[in-house]
């Protein structure tokens, strides 16, 4: 065996199923270093005025943390919890413990590139690798029939290339045991107070509905594919994804399985595209880059807006507009960090085209309540929803009257003729 030790820095990536930095670690070495670092930089508030981090999705963070932890525990293993900046903080860790290499999974984002970019450096001075692996998307970039330069910007082209030219890999394997340095010495999970959180904001936490963790995601799964469905079709999974407590790839061949019992070859479909326009963003990102978090977006046209729209987002993010519609949806996202697709687009479309506010405050504002809050899927969607994203053919505005129509029978009306 290769008397290596290698750090395993975890970040949107908490599982122990289908994680190739984790399994590749421990095949490699003799012992590996698990490490997962609350960075304050995500525990700040944005110059729209909102928080990058919220207190739900920060309690359901700490959950999913904990839970890989102990199951890491399970294996043998253990986890050190940390809050401080990555790049201080990694070279600290592998010094103490003589690490040779360190294993991440490679983020898309400019923040999170930029993070990577830091540790990188840092490690390099001591002569320590950063290798990138991918593991977020359900195609690995190397398996695209094209260059991330060359990705076709239409979806529907990039889905038709795909699909046909290339495949998705076959789910990894766990590892049975994980050897960690003796002594390990793991840290502690820091309290939301620690993070930076009022006292009210996490009274507030209790509101979390949602449990942490790869067993408590995995379950869910299954009694989504197995159980009695949601009759929208919501799978609710988005959360686990967007932490990792949830495969992408898992639940991709998780759902090819339940074809050949419980869902029919049109439900598959259904998911795979939405699974697939969570690939598109990511790559777009990678190709696109900053550009998403700019109004004008991929077209350089933002769609008008009022120059002084602070009392209409005030009246939107707080569910006041007076429309039910939009109203409860906005409650509803802020109590629980969760909305349906329809009444994200629905509540979009509503802020951009009715209320005529910047699209990047409710960018900003889903980035601090949503759950499943991810900078790819939320600014690509966003873009979007304002006519600015990457898709020409999908920069059309929501048609709120047919949607609320479709979902709400009832209080569509309120929306006139
Ligand atoms: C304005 C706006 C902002 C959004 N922000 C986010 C975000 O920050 N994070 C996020 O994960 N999704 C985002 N979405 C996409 C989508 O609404 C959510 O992924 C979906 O509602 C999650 O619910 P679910 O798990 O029940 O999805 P399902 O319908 O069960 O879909 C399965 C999985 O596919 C992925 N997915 C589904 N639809 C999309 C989509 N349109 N784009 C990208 N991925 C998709 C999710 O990972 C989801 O869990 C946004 C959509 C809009 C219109």
């Amino acid at each position: 065996m290769d008397r290596k030790t290698i750090l395993v820095w975890f970040r949107n990536d908490l599982r122990i199923h289908d994680n190739e930095i984790l399994l590749r670690a421990v095949e490699r070495s003799q012992t590996i270093v698990p490490v997962y670092c609350f960075d304050p930089r995500y525990f700040v508030d944005t110059d729209l005025g909102t928080q990058k981090t919220g207190v739900l999705r920060a309690a359901f963070l700490r959950e999913n943390v904990a839970a890989l932890q102990r199951d890491l525990q399970a294996l043998g293993g253990d986890l050190i919890i940390t809050q401080g900046c990555p790049e201080e903080i990694l070279p600290q860790i592998a010094e103490e413990y003589k690490v040779n290499e360190v294993y991440h999974h490679r983020e898309v984002a400019y923040e999170e590139t930029k993070i990577s970019a830091l540790v990188e450096a840092a490690l390099w001075k001591m002569q320590i690798n950063l290798r990138h692996f991918i593991g977020h998307t359900l195609y690995h970039k190397e398996d695209l029939p094209f260059p991330i330069k060359d990705i076709p910007d239409a979806f529907a082209t990039f889905r038709k290339k795909t699909e046909r030219e290339s495949s998705i890999r076959p789910e990894l394997g766990r590892p049975n045991t994980v050897r960690i340095p003796e002594g390990m010495d793991t840290g502690r999970l820091p309290s939301l107070s620690e993070l930076g959180f009022s006292k009210t904001a996490i009274e507030y936490a209790n509101n979390l509905r949602l449990q942490g963790g790869e067993q408590v995601a995995l379950q869910h799964m299954n009694s989504f594919l197995y159980g009695d469905q949601d009759t929208l079709g919501y799978s609710r999974l988005s959360p686990y994804i967007a932490v990792g407590a949830l495969s992408p790839n898992t639940f991709y061949h998780a759902v090819r399985d339940a074809e050949h019992t419980t869902l029919d070859k049109k439900r598959v479909e259904q998911i795979i595209l939405k699974l697939l326009w969570r690939d598109y963003y990511r790559f777009m990102f990678k190709k696109h880059g900053n550009q998403f978090f700019q109004a004008g977006g991929m077209t350089g046209k933002p769609p008008a807006s009022i120059a002084d729209d602070q009392k209409q987002f005030d009246s939107w993010k707080t569910g006041k507009t007076g429309h039910p519609i939009v109203d409860g949806s906005m409650k509803e996202l802020n109590e629980t960090g969760y909305i349906t697709h329809h009444q994200r687009a629905i509540v979009a479309a509503y802020l951009i085209y009715q209320l005529k506010v910047n699209w990047l405050k409710g960018a900003a504002w889903f980035e601090e309540k949503l759950l499943d809050y991810g900078p790819a899927s939320n600014y690509g969607s966003w873009a979007h929803a304002a006519g600015v994203g990457s898709s020409a053919k999908d920069n059309k505005p929501t048609d709120i009257k047919k949607l609320s129509a479709r979902f709400y029978p009832k209080e569509a009306l309120v929306f006139g003729s």
